[in-house]
């Protein structure tokens, strides 16, 4: 038997690393332009980073994680997710007295035992970004508006925004003993995990996607309705500057997140298309996380997107986005003659294959479309003759005789 790959853990093929590319060079774009500069952060860190930051009952941290000891017998785990990482950066390299406002994003794979699906995978990529040092709620619309941009811009068009408020540690307790009262009358109907965390973590119960707790929890009480006047005067103000902003976004009082270290705004963005695992990107504020992790008191915001997932939505579009050109050079002469025009398109950022088949025009043309040319360029007798090149439009099965120069001059785009 020949070694295969380990369960959930993909290879990103050609066309989906097209789409991976289109995403990651779209989001460094839009965070640049905002601000952000790129992290890279270690794909392994110490256990105790996440199970201190994303809290010991949550799934990921009981269930999800990737944990081994070393061959010192030092606990290490491959990085669940970004921001415990950046936060971890953050404070070891004192970035905090540098700038006032640190702004970071980070792209990479990150590891879950999960089971493998559709959507969800055990090593999957994500691409995130974080505002470490401010508190205004102004911060949360604009980084709501940077993400929907940059879904608009990628050309993901029915991506639905959610948000709630997680409170903060003036007015969760109180809600959380509200919420434990309502559990404790429901307990029958809870599943045995949502039974077993029921006091240590209540709000676990809501994010279970268990059916007999999604309807036990169905008249739960939310949130929203507990929040002390701070909490509330910041979430206000994030709703009436994202209208300001003409962002659209529906309240969901209910949603918890699978981290603990949220606080205040948490939104999650869904998009069409993609069976049950539609969350295409998560992320709230977290403003004590700094300092739980030794740091000065810090209050930050950020997401993470699924790439996986966003790639699904934008497979056609990264087919289409760079179109190969495969050129036909017939006889020595005019391959002699084509290695320069290959070379000028190319440096004139084309994407150029030169055909060595050795066939007939007819054998090469079919070679030419099984290679998934979108033109095909020839160069044969009579072109040479004539100081021209014949473009072929594959899809339209146009074609069209040009001079070398003037095709350098016109994108391809142009040609059709
Ligand atoms: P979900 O509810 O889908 O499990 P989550 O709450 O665990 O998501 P986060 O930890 O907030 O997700 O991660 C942010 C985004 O990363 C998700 O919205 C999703 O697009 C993506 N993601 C999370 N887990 C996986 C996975 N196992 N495989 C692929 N993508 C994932
Ligand atoms: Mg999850």
């Amino acid at each position: 038997m020949s070694i295969t790959a380990i369960r959930g853990f993909n290879d990103i093929l050609p066309t989906q690393s097209e789409a991976f590319r289109l995403i990651e060079e779209e989001a460094r774009r839009v965070f640049t332009s905002y601000g952000y500069s790129e992290i890279r952060i270690p794909v392994m860190e110490k256990t105790a980073l996440f199970s201190r930051s994303i809290g010991e009952t949550t799934d990921i941290v009981e269930k999800e994680m990737y944990t081994f000891t070393d061959r010192r017998g030092d606990s290490v785990t491959l990085r669940p997710e970004g921001t415990a990482p950046v936060v971890r950066a953050f404070i070891e390299n004192r970035l905090y007295n540098g700038l006032p406002v640190t702004k970071l994003f980070y792209t990479g794979s990150m590891f879950r035992y999960e089971r493998p699906q559709k959507g969800r995978y055990r090593q999957f990529y994500q691409i995130g970004a974080e505002v470490l040092g401010e508190a205004s709620p102004k911060v949360d619309a604009e980084v709501l508006e940077m993400l929907m941009g940059l879904f608009k811009g990628l050309g993901v068009s029915e991506a639905t925004l959610e948000i709630n408020s997680l409170g903060d540690a003036r007015c969760r307790p109180a809600y959380r003993k509200r919420l434990l009262g309502f559990l404790e009358s429901k307990k029958a109907k809870l599943c045995n995990n949502c039974v077993r965390r029921i006091n240590e973590n209540p709000l676990r119960a809501l994010d279970c996607k268990n059916p007999g707790c999604v309807e036990a929890t169905s008249g739960a009480p939310t949130i929203i309705d507990s929040l002390c006047d701070e909490c509330r005067g910041h979430f206000e103000s994030v709703k009436a500057s994202l209208e300001t902003m003409g962002i659209e976004y529906r309240v969901n009082p209910r949603m918890v997140r699978g981290l603990d270290y949220y606080s205040r705004t948490s939104f999650e963005i869904t998009a069409a298309g993609l069976g049950s695992q539609n969350a295409v990107a998560a992320g709230g504020r977290y403003d004590t996380l700094v300092k739980e992790l030794g740091g000065p008191d810090t209050p930050c915001i950020g997401f993470a997107i699924g790439v996986e997932r966003v790639a699904l939505l934008i497979k056609e579009r990264a087919q289409k986005s760079s179109p190969l050109v495969v050129f036909i050079a017939m006889g020595t002469e005019a391959e002699k003659r084509s290695l320069n025009i290959i070379k000028t398109l190319r440096e004139k950022k084309m994407k150029v294959v030169a055909d060595y088949g050795t066939g007939s025009l007819k054998s090469r043309m079919k070679r030419a479309h099984r290679m998934g040319a979108a033109f095909t360029i020839i160069l044969g007798e009579d072109e040479l003759k004539e100081g021209v090149v014949t473009v072929k439009d594959m899809e339209k099965g146009v074609q069209e005789k040009l001079s070398p120069e003037s095709i350098v001059e016109r994108r391809i785009s142009q040609w059709a």
